[in-house]
């Protein structure tokens, strides 16, 4: 017998060593009080993108610019660690902005995206990231009523908005969405989206739909995007991806049994192919194939099937 696939944990964007310290959001005044502690520490985020230098966050001390903030504030959580000049129990708060700043040559600072770099930091500053990344994009799509249309207002330390005029509180969202390894004759089924550059290619993945369970989910992306019916999926892992706000669950699954692995139907509005790849083809030094980005949950899906070793 075959012996299982091993989940897969640790991906880039799910490491955290923050303490969210939910039960501190709704104390009445918290942010404004952090603001005035001289242990706490701001991330900022401009645009999608934060400051970083020799691969870690800038967590600044708070000025007293940052201490009139309180009504835009987002309270992350605490520190678990003593971690350099950054004690453990140190609150950790963000700013938001709709502009990055300017990168500084003198001092190294760069502003970055998380999705380009959040495989360079560490655990706390890669779980900081991702959460400030996720809460930032909510607020900038929120600041009015779902249900009634009234601008809302900032409540629980940001991670709330109270909506003055119907009485709706608004929180944080998720988009749920699949991504799926599917193997065959040590072959992995990759497809290349229309919206790419010639030659990458990833996972087959899609959303989640309204009233849909994930494994409904797996078995119907992968169908619409390239005809293959699977035999069960086995879980890997999940990893939020904050831009803007989803949150991907990876499979792994062979084909069903009756499945001809030739018989391939590709989505062809989504899809400019989809096709079988061998272990040679894909590390071979002249390989025109591109795969995602190092942060992904892909590429470290397909590093462990590529590396040999996806079984327990
Ligand atoms: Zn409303």
């Amino acid at each position: 017998m075959i012996p299982p696939v091993r989940p897969l944990g640790d991906f880039p964007l799910s490491r955290s060593a923050l303490d969210r310290d939910q039960l501190s959001r709704s104390a009445d005044g918290f942010v404004a009080a952090a603001l005035t502690d001289p242990r706490s520490r701001i991330v900022r985020l401009g645009a999608g993108r934060m400051r970083v230098r020799q691969n870690a966050l800038v967590l600044e001390q708070v000025s007293e610019a940052d201490a009139a903030e309180a009504g835009s504030a987002v309270y992350l959580g605490r520190t678990v660690d003593d971690d350099g000049d950054i004690d453990a129990g140190t609150p950790i708060l963000l700013l938001a902005s709709a502009e990055a700043g300017d990168d500084d040559e003198r001092t190294g600072v760069q502003w970055l995206s998380p999705r380009d770099m959040a495989h360079l930091l560490s655990d706390r500053d890669a779980g900081i990231a991702s959460e400030a990344a996720a809460v930032a994009a909510w607020h900038r799509s929120s600041r009015f009523c779902s249900n009634c249309g009234t601008e809302t207002v900032v409540r629980n330390a940001g991670w709330m908005r109270a909506c003055p005029n119907c009485g709706v509180d608004h929180f944080p969202r998720t988009d749920p969405a699949v991504i799926v390894r599917i193997v065959h004759d040590d072959r992995i089924l990759l497809g290349s989206s229309a919206l790419w550059p010639e030659g990458r290619y990833s996972l087959l993945a899609g959303f989640v739909e309204a009233g849909e369970s994930i494994e409904a989910a797996v078995l119907r992306e992968v169908e619409e995007e390239s005809g293959m019916r699977l035999a069960s999926p086995t879980y890997l892992g999940s990893q939020p991806w904050p831009f803007p706000r989803s949150l991907m669950l990876g499979y792994h699954a062979e084909l069903a049994p009756d499945q001809d692995p030739d018989a391939i139907s590709r989505d062809e509005e989504e899809l400019d192919d989809v096709r079988w790849f061998s272990r040679e083809e894909l590390l071979a030094s002249d390989s025109r194939v591109t795969l995602p980005g190092p942060t992904s949950i892909a590429r470290a899906i397909i590093d462990d099937w590529l590396r040999g070793d996806e079984r327990q």
